[in-house]
């Protein structure tokens, strides 16, 4: 059985990103850029008023109070054409640029008009309250790297560097499956040993959040005609197929029988991971294949270490991998399991650190307990107690720390 960071190896060697596309910067957020911006200007474009005052030359405020001719004014988005002479100022408003022969701006507070002057009562330094031409960026210079996600600080450089279209990399089109003639969709009460589909939305929502484009299959019989036939459909028309259930031993795990049928290459359908562990990773031509195990806090665990870094690859991902974080375990725990585990946890900022509690689970069924996990306390495979207080590495699943 190979480890979590082998199986992790393949996964990443084998999944090549898709390609990219170019999309309008409105369209642009949460994608990955699949070029470096370089900016187009210099920024700020010319020297810049940080404060509403007067521009004025720095000399002549070394005698305070210094009473200055003042020649004109230039609002934000304005400029003026002339330059000043000594013994005079311009009044200078936020944003606009400094104008020829003054070397700083002194903010109104400090001044007092006066007719056509105005009278400043503290001297100014050479450059004082001026952010010069280009020191924030260079024209030509690299702004953002490819391989980052765009957020809204992205954005707002993209915006500024007349970005109106950028290349990003296509989003995987994922076709989710579940598996298991147990199931029932929900809308539907279940009688008898029914249970209902849960595993389709939260795969698609996680593949959703990852940045693919999903598409709903619904439930397959525990059949092999029917799961083959499900798997080709798939197949068809998307770059990812993601299932869950029938990837364990019992006879009516047949996900990966069918995918050795279908001709799939199987990389991979054990991980010493717990929970988790009967976890197919295949490709067939362009489509990758992850069997995810059925029960539902498997299916979270195993989409987030394995799925998640694939989906974020074919984007173009520098980083593919959900972070991970140091952190103060609350409580002690034991894990017998001499695989890996990700224990369902609850990360918090306490007085300042990072803190971890391993939530009470009933097993990787309890789909209930695991909607208070934000993390996973990750424990290695020779790791069996961990006491109270110890440091602890965890996988962040959300962001909602506090
Ligand atoms: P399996 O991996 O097919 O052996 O499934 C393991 C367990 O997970 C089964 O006993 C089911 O109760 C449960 N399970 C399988 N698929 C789903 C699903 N789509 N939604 C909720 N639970 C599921
Ligand atoms: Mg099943």
């Amino acid at each position: 059985m190979i480890t979590v960071d082998e199986a992790l190896h393949i996964v990443l060697d084998i999944v090549e990103p898709l390609g990219d596309e170019s999309v309008a910067l409105a369209e642009a957020h949460h994608r990955l850029l699949a070029e470096a911006i370089l900016a187009d200007m210099d920024l700020p474009p010319f020297d810049r008023a940080r404060m509403d005052g007067y521009a004025v030359r720095s000399g002549d405020t070394a005698g305070v109070p210094a009473r200055l001719k003042v020649i004109g004014e230039i609002a934000a988005g304005a400029s003026h054409d002339g330059e000043i002479g000594a013994g005079e100022a311009i009044k200078i408003f936020t944003g606009a640029p400094v104008p020829r022969g003054a070397d700083a701006v002194q903010k109104v507070e400090v001044s007092e008009p006066d007719g056509e002057f105005v009278i400043l009562q503290e001297a100014v330094k050479p450059g004082q309250f001026i952010t010069p031409r280009a020191s924030e960026i260079r024209a030509g210079e690299k702004v953002v790297e490819r391989g980052r996600a765009i957020g809204a600080a992205e954005l707002a450089a993209l915006a500024s560097f007349g970005c109106e279209r950028v290349r990003v990399g296509r989003r995987p089109r994922v076709a989710v499956i579940s598996t298991g003639s147990e199931l029932v969709e929900v809308a539907r009460r279940p009688v008898g040993a029914q249970i209902r589909n849960s595993n389709s939305y939260t795969i698609a929502a996680y593949a959703e959040r990852a940045g693919a484009v999903v598409e709903n299959l619904g439930i397959v019989e525990d059949s092999m005609a029917a799961t083959r036939a499900a798997l080709l459909r798939a197949a068809e028309s998307s770059d990812v197929v993601i299932t869950s259930g029938g990837v364990s031993m019992g006879d009516y795990d047949l996900v990966k029988a069918a995918l050795k049928e279908l001709g799939a290459e199987i990389y991979f359908d054990k991980v010493s991971i717990r929970p988790g562990k009967p976890t197919v990773f295949a490709r067939r031509g362009g489509t990758y294949f992850f069997g995810l195990p059925g029960n539902p806090v498997s299916t979270s665990v195993t989409f987030n270490v394995f799925a998640r870094p694939a989906l974020r690859r074919l984007q173009g991902d520098a980083e593919p991998h959900l972070p991970t974080v140091g952190a103060v375990l609350a409580h002690s725990v034991k894990d017998a399991s001499s695989r890996r585990s990700y224990l369902p946890a609850r990360l918090s900022i306490r007085e300042g650190r990072a803190e971890v509690e391993s939530l009470k689970w009933g097993g990787s069924s309890d789909l209930v307990a695991f909607m208070n996990a934000n993390a996973l306390i990750i424990v290695g495979e020779a790791v069996h107690a961990l006491a109270e207080g110890s440091a602890v590495e965890a996988l962040v699943l959300g962001t909602d720390l506090l």
